[in-house]
């Protein structure tokens, strides 16, 4: 298919506009000035049935800029609101995000035959009705981290949005300082939030909470729309993702940063790119978010914080799902999470199956990571060359006596299995990423960037397509980071 706009256009569905009263407002996106492409994402592009020709094309830049052109556009904008730090804050999106519509994306594995429907949304072409005092735009340095964060974890394998393109221009937008105005294109099977159903359970409006939840159960799992229990399904559903996802940022050592109940979204994915950071070393109080001073959206914080999210997003479902229900959906987090977390934490040391005693011995590992600052993810990448002679693994800890009886335990746990050594590796590595998005790395691209030097976020979205992969051009940022990294502060402001 060429994506030329009006293409498109055409091949856009307009499904908002028939499913019941979403309280959505049709919106006129405004376009970025002089607009440049930073970058176009081949591999996402790829998958959603696109022309790769036409990434290159004017009118591709056009339409990732926000100029629309041609009637049969409906850009809309979905209102939400949301529990910030755990306070209610009412309305607060979406005003930055236009959605142009929905592609419909055949996939060959889906056995109903029915295209997958994927949102295309453009963040930060100008204000909607919900951008109270807000200019709609986003500035080019978060623009980038969303951009590359977001591909980065995708193929990790966690679930998230994904992003198109990511446009610079000569906007000027106003922040501490001038900035200059970008366009993330995110793409998304939903963008619905928690908060999006907070919004209209706060507002007594239980038809709107049904509408809704009836829109996502049609769009996402239109499998069960004549279920009874179908609204208990997409709370179940939502609790089992959430959980899975959350695990998965501990296992890889990702922080958030602001994890309100509107940057949670109702199918699992990891949503909203602000402050979030990679840590360097292991460390459970990291706080990647300098606004948060009191630690809530700390590293070690995340689990609980979703089992807090999904209440919030429990008691917002009360008009249309017995307290009964509720209760049993929610207590499936727990289980759900620590099964996960176990799961991919065994796989990492390079464990075919966990067994409970299998717990001891991470949380140990990880108590030497921390008390020795071992950088995580060169230290897992490193356990994979485990053998008789472990001088480089070693030698990350101070405490080498302490690893010593560590890896005398491993020694023991790892030749109960029939893995030969090699076979071990090949597995560890394709679950510990050589790279990961440390902040660092996205600051050396933002630097560059903002010169009008677009090659290092592109050379980083390349690395983090493929990050269990070696690669020699960007050794650079396989090893520990820089002294200078640990001073970069990162904030909610973007
Ligand atoms: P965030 O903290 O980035 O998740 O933002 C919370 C909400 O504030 C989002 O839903 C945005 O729609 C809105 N918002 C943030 N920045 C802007 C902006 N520059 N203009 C309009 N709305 C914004
Ligand atoms: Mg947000």
């Amino acid at each position: 298919m060429k994506l030329h706009q009006a293409k498109l256009q055409h091949s856009f569905f307009d499904t908002f506009k028939h499913r019941g009263d979403l309280h959505l407002s049709q919106v006129s996106p405004s376009g970025l000035q002089q607009p440049v492409l930073v970058s176009a994402n081949r591999q996402l592009a790829n998958e959603l049935g696109l022309d790769p020709d036409c990434l290159d094309s004017e009118a591709f830049l056009q339409l990732m800029a926000g100029h629309i052109t041609g009637e049969h556009f409906n850009p809309i904008a979905l209102v939400y609101s949301g529990h910030q730090f755990g306070v209610w804050a009412g309305q607060l999106g979406d005003g930055r995000a236009i959605t142009l519509g929905e592609l419909p994306v055949n996939a060959p594995s889906d056995a109903s035959g029915k295209p997958i429907l994927w949102d295309i949304q453009l963040k930060g072409a100008g204000t909607t009705p919900y951008s109270r005092f807000a200019d709609g735009r986003a500035v080019l340095r978060s623009s980038i981290r969303e951009y590359l964060c977001s591909e980065a974890m995708h193929n990790l394998g966690i679930a998230t949005t994904r992003a198109l393109a990511l446009v610079d221009s000569q906007t000027q937008v106003y922040r501490e300082e001038v900035e200059s105005g970008a366009t993330v294109c995110r793409v998304a099977q939903s963008h619905i939030r928690f908060g999006s159903f907070e919004h209209f359970h706060y507002r007594n409006q239980p038809e709107a909470v049904k509408a809704l939840a009836d829109y996502v159960i049609q769009r996402n799992f239109p499998e069960w729309q004549n279920e009874d229990n179908k609204y208990r399904l997409m709370l179940e559903n939502c609790v089992l993702k959430t959980a899975k996802m959350i695990a998965q940022w501990q296992a890889v050592g990702f922080n958030h940063g602001v994890m309100n109940t509107d940057n949670m979204s109702i199918i699992g994915d990891t949503i909203d790119y602000g402050p979030f950071g990679f840590f360097d070393s292991y460390d459970p109080e990291h706080i990647c978010n300098h606004s948060d001073t009191q630690g809530r959206y700390s590293f070690k914080n995340q689990p609980s914080v979703g089992l807090w999210n999904l209440n919030a997003l429990a008691t917002a479902l009360t008009s249309l799902i017995s307290n009964s229900d509720l209760v049993s959906a929610l207590k499936q987090y727990e289980p759900e999470y620590l099964n996960q977390y176990r799961t991919i934490m065994a796989s990492k040391i390079g464990l075919e199956q966990y067994q409970s005693d299998d717990e001891n011995l991470i949380n140990q590992l990880l108590e030497l990571l921390q008390i020795n600052k071992v950088d995580y993810t060169i230290f897992f990448r490193s356990l994979a060359d485990f053998s008789t002679n472990n001088i480089d693994i070693r030698d990350q800890f101070i405490d080498r006596e302490g690893f010593d009886s560590w890896a005398e335990k491993y020694r023991i746990r790892i030749a109960q299995q029939k893995l030969s050594a090699q076979q071990r590796k090949q597995r560890m590595n394709a679950v510990n990423p050589k790279y990961v998005l440390r902040n660092y790395m996205a600051q050396a691209a933002i630097e560059a960037a903002e010169q009008g030097d677009y090659s290092e976020v592109n050379l980083l979205l390349s690395i983090l397509q493929s990050p269990y992969d070696e690669h020699p051009q960007a050794q650079k940022y396989a090893g520990l980071p820089p002294d200078w990294a640990d001073q970069l502060a990162v904030s909610c402001s973007s």
